[in-house]
């Protein structure tokens, strides 16, 4: 039965590949079955599905919270609050809203069309692919799941091979709280992955790097399989000189330092003016002391990097600029502290790539002008924070630049919120989710349009050959005075 607790453990494709097999094949095919066969559109079927979810973020608390410890080094409130509830926050607005968001929308008529049902339909796409990163490896597989099993598809999630304890989890329990006839959990890196994106889906949900992103998009072409692309990049962080430098620092190094960094949304680096930045420094040195004490790598509330090959990535940028803050790194624990580096060039890695951990350089800007060009001299990125006392600077930062999000005077919590949509623009991503955005997103919207069957007479007006006066009437009833009648 759809939602409840099956016996016995999924297979899992891509696992244990054999060379010259294709290990994807016959789950994709097995998937594709069961939607064409229906079963997955009735809003019953679909709600059971989320019930599933539900049970299985509520079950499993436990072990979820042991795996994300053991890959991110995330504390059990930490998990709680970063992933834990965000997921239960998804699946209970959809589920409270999944009936309405499955209605028909009506559409706007006019003169020629007035005898006619107009409507939306929001249909299923069909066979969906949705492939998560490491870094939020809960929330960020769950969470596109959520609008994907709403708008009533068969999903394959492919997990990150990266966050190890949690893919484990997903891929060995979650499959047993849904119909495992309409989704698969299938498990591989970047090889794995790639054959994976030869097989034709009819949509694809991804969430990592841009460089990752350009493959999956090129692999999605072949098909032309519509894609949502959630990526990261370099998010700025400006700084006004008409500021409380404590309250800013605060909500900066909190922001900064949220899963070591770890956050493809998180302040990526600061923007201010000299004067400004010799009174954030000391402001940012008291946050972080406050935060995780005067040795962090004892706080509990600071994680790791997720893996060598990243330490060793961040290791080399804290040799980008001066170090003001933090600076030490210990490889045998993974640990690289809060950081903030000033004097750093643009030409330098710190700023060409996606930081990505505890480090934050400082910038020097004159003006807010300044600021402004840098950022628009610069890829759209997906979050860009201003923090000032004006008003009419945060509005002036929001009304000439671009990003996919936006925060004056905070952090990125615009996130817990399901009435925003969450999503890049340009290098950033495209497409958006969260709350009624991700039931849009995985949903075709079908125009209809239903005519009567009779009622030939007031069809005969369309067909030539056309008078004078037909053509005046038929003009006239296409044009915009009359678009607007329901
Ligand atoms: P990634 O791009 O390396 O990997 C993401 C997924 O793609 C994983 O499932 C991985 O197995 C797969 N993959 C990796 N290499 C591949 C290849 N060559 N071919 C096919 N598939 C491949 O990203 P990551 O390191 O897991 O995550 C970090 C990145 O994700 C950062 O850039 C971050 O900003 C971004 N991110 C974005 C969001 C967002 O919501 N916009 C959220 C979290 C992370």
């Amino acid at each position: 039965m759809s939602g409840t607790k099956r016996p016995g453990s999924a297979k899992h494709p891509g696992s244990e590949s054999t060379p010259g097999m294709d290990p994807f094949a016959d789950t994709l095919q097995r998937l594709r079955e069961a939607f064409v066969s229906g079963r997955t559109r009735p809003a019953k079927f679909r709600a059971a599905q989320l019930k599933g979810l539900s049970l299985f973020l509520q079950e499993n608390k436990q072990l979820l919270q042991e795996a994300l410890a053991q890959d991110l080094y995330k504390t059990a409130f930490h998990s709680e609050v970063s992933e834990l509830i965000l997921c239960q926050n998804q699946v209970d607005f959809a589920l409270r809203n999944l009936h309405t968001w499955m209605k028909d929308e009506p559409g706007a008529k006019n003169l020629m069309t007035q005898l006619d049902s107009v409507f939306i339909r929001k249909e299923p796409f069909g066979l969906v692919l949705i492939l998560s990163p490491w870094n939020y490896p809960l929330n960020l597989s769950l969470g596109p799941l959520v609008g994907a099993l709403a708008a009533g598809n068969c999903v394959v999630l492919k997990p990150s091979e990266i966050s190890k304890s949690t893919m484990k989890v997903l891929a060995k329990v979650l499959p047993r709280y849904l119909d495992q006839s309409c989704f698969a959990v299938v498990l591989g890196g970047p090889e794995e992955t790639g054959r994976l994106l030869e097989h034709k889906f009819d949509y694809i949900f991804f969430t990592g790097s841009p460089r990752v992103g350009k493959i999956v998009m090129a692999a999605a072409a072949k098909h032309l399989t519509p894609v949502t692309l959630e990526l990261g990049g370099k998010n700025p962080c400006y700084v006004d000189d008409n500021c409380d430098p404590q309250t800013v620092a605060n909500r900066v190094a909190f922001f900064r330092c949220f899963n070591t960094g770890q956050t493809c949304v998180a302040p990526d680096y600061v923007l201010c003016s000299p004067e400004m930045q010799a009174q954030l420094v000391p402001a940012l040195q008291s946050a972080i002391t406050r935060f995780y004490g005067n040795d962090p790598q004892r706080s509990p509330d600071l994680g790791r990097i997720i893996s060598q090959k990243h330490f060793q990535r961040l290791r080399g940028l804290l040799s980008c600029g001066r170090v003001v803050i933090g600076g030490q790194s210990d490889e045998s624990d993974l640990y690289i502290a809060p950081t903030v580096l000033v004097d750093v060039k643009e030409t330098e890695p710190v700023m060409q790539e996606e930081i990505f951990g505890p480090i934050l350089p400082i910038v020097n800007v004159r003006s807010l002008d300044q600021a402004i060009d840098f950022i628009n001299r610069r890829e759209k990125p997906l979050a860009l924070y201003a923090f000032s006392n004006s008003s009419q600077a945060v509005k002036q930062m929001l009304d000439r630049t671009s990003s996919g999000n936006f925060a004056g005077n905070q952090g990125f919590t615009f996130l817990s919120l399901t009435s925003l949509p969450f999503g890049g623009v340009g290098q950033s991503g495209m497409g958006r989710y969260h709350g009624k955005f991700s039931f849009d997103t995985f949903s075709h919207h079908r125009a209809c349009l239903l005519s009567h069957p009779g009622l030939e007479m007031l069809n005969n007006i369309r067909y030539p050959p056309y008078s004078d006066f037909e053509q005046k009437l038929i003009t006239w009833a296409l044009g915009s005075h009359s678009c607007t009648l329901l």
